[in-house]
């Protein structure tokens, strides 16, 4: 399956059961807009409880925050969104389509990165378990040729976004003959650069008005409460703000479904450290980062870092946390030193100190940040796109199924009667009652027993709950395995502690601490 395929078939399957719609659908929809529907919703706030449970339960040194989306103009211009959160756009001009010309020139990046991933592949099979991937990447001569290209590329791609070069931008995309993939041209506007926020207005006539920003990240919400964090709260440094929240970007390039979008979530944590100590923090974060990711089991090969060559203007390290997503790898989480900038930014700006005072050394000071970041919307697809499974069964029939982590799957267990006489649908009602108070449970009895399992199976339940004739004799009930299809009988007493031994989130919050 190529990558638009398999894209393809995520987007279908999410439509088909009720994870995600395209918004406003019903007059042709809104591009880079998207509704999480009835099954969506669930596993979006599975993963959100489970972000957030980790910062907040299992760090001592954290707290939470929700602030509102709405901010004072001057927190954009102090931070520098108002002058230089743009990104360079260019148009092609027999297509009319509209890119980001850095994009451009990470998707050829990628390319080469993909020939680079293919010789690797090649090189495993061909030595098997003696590959050794350190002196593969070091003697091979086409890895070698293709990633000189792909640094020479990179750098000269991270210089000229660091000096705002747009013409040196366009001469680049020129240089390497990049053509539009709609026209297969070369034929490109010069590269502008574009604002990525929204604005709106508020108050009620016309000499009272104000412009407002919708947020572009979460990130500004903390550090204008920093003060009211730290004096109601009385965290001491180094401790964190974490926040889940709406951001808004006008993005240039809507496409590739919810891994780019207009509006979106974020999940962010800034955590204030004395000044020196950020880039041992920077280092703690990351690891703690990826092995969070780990934990959800998905694979660790789908994972990598990324450091930036270009650094933010207010960055003095920052990294990605790429995952291979049906498109290749791209960004997932950004982790980011971001030094004392914002602060000082907002104390510049305010007026007001945004100092803490460190009573044990007596000393004044304000403090760094290092800051994670991760879109849920992608950590959504991320999850999705690499637990969509098509299989071949034994008796040649096929299987559609989400093999999700089943402690985030949305629906944890199905409570199925054999059929709906003699009694099966009323044990079964009470199985769901008693069941219903723990679990996002659902209770079926229609169509075959068969198809009610795939049914299930596509949604990504781990337990299938059988009640049959026997049920009614023993107490007991069969519950079948969504992977591997295996079935055990299972006392009805029982089954909360069964399911919840399965199925409960504490089960990753320790794997991942
Ligand atoms: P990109 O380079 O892909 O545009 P970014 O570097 O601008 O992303 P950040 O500003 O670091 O992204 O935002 C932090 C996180 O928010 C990203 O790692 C990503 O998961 C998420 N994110 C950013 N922009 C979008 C978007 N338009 N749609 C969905 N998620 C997004």
């Amino acid at each position: 399956m190529n990558e638009n395929d398999s894209l393809k078939k995520i987007i279908s399957h999410c439509k088909a059961f009720g994870f995600i719609f395209q918004s406003s659908e019903i007059y042709d929809g809104l591009s880079a807009v998207y509704d999480y529907g009835p099954l969506g919703v669930e596993l979006k706030n599975n993963l959100k409880t489970y972000w957030w449970k980790s910062m907040i339960n299992l760090e001592r040194n954290i707290v939470g925050l929700d602030s509102a989306i709405f901010m004072d103009s001057k927190t954009w211009e102090a931070s520098g969104h108002v002058d230089a959160f743009n990104d360079p756009l260019i148009d092609n001009k027999d297509s009319k389509k509209r890119y980001r010309a850095d994009v451009l020139v990470e998707n050829y990046l990628s390319k080469i990165d993909s020939k680079i991933q293919k010789e690797i592949s090649k090189g495993e099979k061909r030595f098997g378990e003696n590959f050794d991937k350190e002196e593969y990447l070091k003697t091979n001569p086409r890895v070698i040729k293709y990633s000189d290209q792909y640094n020479k590329v990179s750098t000269k791609l991270a210089n000229l976004l660091s000096s705002s070069d747009l013409n040196g931008l366009k001469k680049l995309i020129d240089e390497l003959d990049i053509k539009d993939p709609v026209s297969g041209t070369s034929n490109w506007t010069d590269v502008k650069q574009f604002n990525l926020m929204f604005s709106t207005e508020v108050g009620s006539n016309v000499d009272n008005t104000k412009k407002l920003y919708l947020r572009p990240e979460t990130a500004q919400g903390i550090f204008v409460n920093f003060l009211n964090v730290v004096n109601s709260t009385r965290s001491k440094v180094p401790f964190g703000i974490a926040q889940i929240g709406k951001a808004f970007r006008n993005e240039i390039i809507a496409r590739q479904f919810i891994f780019r979008m207009r509006e979106f979530e974020q999940m962010e944590m800034q955590f204030f450290v004395r000044p020196g100590t950020e880039l041992e923090w920077y280092e703690k974060w990351k690891e703690i980062r990826l092995k969070w990711h780990q934990s959800l089991g998905l694979g660790n090969d789908l994972y990598r870092f990324y450091d930036h060559k270009n650094l933010a203007h207010y960055a003095n390290a920052a990294c990605d946390i790429e995952f291979k997503f049906p498109m290749g790898f791209k960004e997932l989480e950004g982790i980011h030193s971001r030094t004392d900038f914002d602060l000082k930014k907002h104390q510049e700006k305010s007026n007001k100190k945004m100092v803490y005072f460190d009573q044990k050394s007596g000393s004044s000071f304000i403090p760094y940040v290092v800051e994670t970041s991760i879109g849920l919307d992608r950590l959504f697809l991320s999850v999705l796109s690499s637990c969509y499974v098509e299989e071949k069964l034994d008796d040649g029939s096929n299987r559609v199924f989400l093999n999700l982590p089943f402690e985030i799957s949305p629906v944890k267990c199905a409570v199925l009667p054999l059929n709906d006489k003699d009694g099966l649908s009323e044990k079964s009602l009470d199985i769901f009652d008693m069941l219903k108070y723990k679990f996002n449970c659902q209770l079926d009895s229609k169509d075959s027993i068969g198809r009610r399992y795939r049914r299930q199976d596509a949604i990504g339940t781990p337990l299938c709950i059988t009640v049959d004739y026997d049920s009614l004799e023993d107490n007991s009930v069969t519950v079948r395995n969504r992977d591997n299809m295996s079935q055990e009988r299972v006392k009805v007493d029982k089954l909360v502690s069964f399911i919840d031994d399965k199925t409960s989130l504490i089960n990753l919050l320790k794997k991942s601490s």
